[in-house]
């Protein structure tokens, strides 16, 4: 076990590691004047920068919540490293050796394998499952691939793999490597049951990269009929260094067009980013096994070149179907800092990018994404489009059911020109729009969306203002009600 580590090697981590380059990694900056740089903070929630690098003294520090220091104990904050992990990191990553007191061996790191450990364990794991792809077992993985126009060049950039079918190939092999039956476990690599065996076997693989290009987990597609695991994608669960609530695919190769162009694209699945990636389209991420959520949008938010003069675009790319309708009205009831500056892109025969790039070539999925429209526009328009606008009376229903969710926007500056809108929509006077959305905002049903204005801007938002509280008599609640009650009585 190696050493504490010499003051002098710290000082010179400290010295060598660029600050405005590590916490680029992290955060969109741009220049602030006098020889330093801001972004959005990523330790609080704002809209306008007021997070500070100054480079020439190797400083950070926020305005905003007071939080400040040096580029090791940045790392160590938003990673959630150790001091030892940070140093080590960064010494890595800037070429110094690291030099260990003598006879000093004093265990400073928690409990557990280090993070250092688990995405060294996850390159290894990288490169054997993209060396598997070659071999003859995974010609059903290579066949899946260019059956959606992706070549060997597109193979390679996403650094896709196959996990071979035996049941521990991949077990042995990090073995042999020296890496612990602990660290593969805790990394989502192996799984434990009567003996280790290989979490994804038999898989087209696609490696999960962090910001800074490091792999902390996979993507797994179901390729054979006989797998006897039947979901279709399979994804690393949580482990210390994979949550999936914040996790984007693609967010390596996308961060700096998202920063550049201050337009990020959420896509589906990892074939959309490729597909997105390979027509042009720089800035498509897509989440992981779980639906775009507030941590993920934050996360975004670090990225997007987002101030005052400027709101950065996200756009989403929905089926045009009913699910898709569904996904963009969560949308618009997640993280409504968002809503204003969220687009959504729909391609009227459904098809999603990856299809739409087969068929139609590159050209489409940018034309795709350049027909962006507003997501606000997109929901209120599916609303409308339920009622017959020819008759009186379903354009009174039409109106009252948009001005609901028209009055539910907190930002009340978008709320008269989006009722304008709904009145050119529908087909009414203006007045008429604006009345209905007041008489909205003021129905008790509504008295959540009036909470939601005063609430902290931290907490997660729920798409619950349009869901009116269920009938508890309705037997679908019955198990749940007599849990309850069980529950009530046996403490
Ligand atoms: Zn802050």
């Amino acid at each position: 076990m190696a050493g504490r580590i010499r003051e002098e090697s710290i000082a010179e981590v400290r010295e060598k590691a660029r600050i405005d380059e590590v916490v680029s990694s992290y955060v969109t900056l741009r220049n602030a004047g006098g020889g330093s740089q801001k972004g959005l903070c990523p330790f609080h929630d704002e809209k306008s920068p007021s997070f500070h690098v100054t480079p020439a003294r190797q400083f950070w520090h926020c305005f905003g919540c007071g939080e400040g220091g040096d580029v090791i104990n940045f790392l160590m904050k938003i990673d959630g490293l150790t001091f030892v992990e940070s140093v080590e990191r960064l010494a890595d990553k800037y070429g110094v050796q690291l030099r260990r007191e003598e006879g000093d061996v004093r265990e400073d790191r928690p409990k557990g394998p280090s993070r250092q450990r688990l995405i060294e364990a996850h390159r290894e794991a990288q490169e054997f499952y993209a060396g598997h792809l070659a071999t003859p077992d995974a010609l059903v993985a290579r066949q899946f691939l260019s059956d959606r126009g992706f070549d060997q060049a597109a193979a390679e950039q996403f650094g896709i793999g196959f996990s071979p079918r035996e049941g521990e190939a991949l077990f042995k092999h990090l073995r042999a490597k020296a890496f612990s039956q602990e660290e593969l476990v805790v990394g989502g690599l192996v799984a434990v049951g009567r003996s280790a065996y290989d979490r994804f076997r038999g898989r087209l693989m696609w490696p999960i990269r962090d910001a800074t290009g490091d792999t902390i987990g996979f993507g797994a597609r179901r390729i054979f009929d006989d797998d006897r695991i039947e979901a279709k994608y399979l994804n690393t669960s949580e482990t210390p260094i994979y949550k999936k609530s914040q996790v984007l695919y693609g967010i390596d190769l996308a961060r700096r067009e998202i920063a550049r162009s201050s337009q990020a694209v959420i896509v589906e699945g990892y074939t959309d980013v490729m597909a997105c990636h390979l027509s042009g389209v720089g800035t498509a991420v897509a989440t992981c096994g779980t639906a775009f959520g507030d941590e993920h949008s934050r996360v975004l938010r670090r990225f997007l070149n987002d101030h005052e003069e400027f709101r950065g675009e996200v756009i989403f790319t929905f089926d045009g179907d009913a699910a898709g309708q569904k996904a963009a009205l969560r949308a618009f009831g997640g993280d409504q800092n968002f809503v204003s500056q969220t687009y959504v892109a729909v391609e009227p025969s459904g098809m999603d990018p990856c299809d739409l790039r087969i068929k139609s070539g590159d050209a489409a999925v940018r034309e795709l994404v350049a027909r962006r429209v507003p997501l606000y526009r997109f929901v209120l328009s599916n609303v409308v489009a339920k009622y017959d606008l020819d008759r009186a009376d379903s354009r009174i229903d039409a109106l009252r059911e948009a001005a609901r969710l028209v009055s539910s926007i907190r930002d009340k500056s978008k709320v008269d020109a989006f009722s304008r809108e709904l009145a050119g929509m529908i087909g009414v006077d203006v007045d008429e729009a604006r009345a209905e959305v007041r008489r909205a905002a003021n129905r008790p049903a509504s008295r959540q969306d009036q909470r939601q204005t005063t609430r902290n801007p931290e907490e997660p938002v729920s798409a619950a203002p349009r869901n009116p509280v269920p009938d508890l008599r309705d037997p679908r609640f019955k198990l749940e009600r007599e849990t309850l009650k069980l529950v009530l009585q046996h403490r």
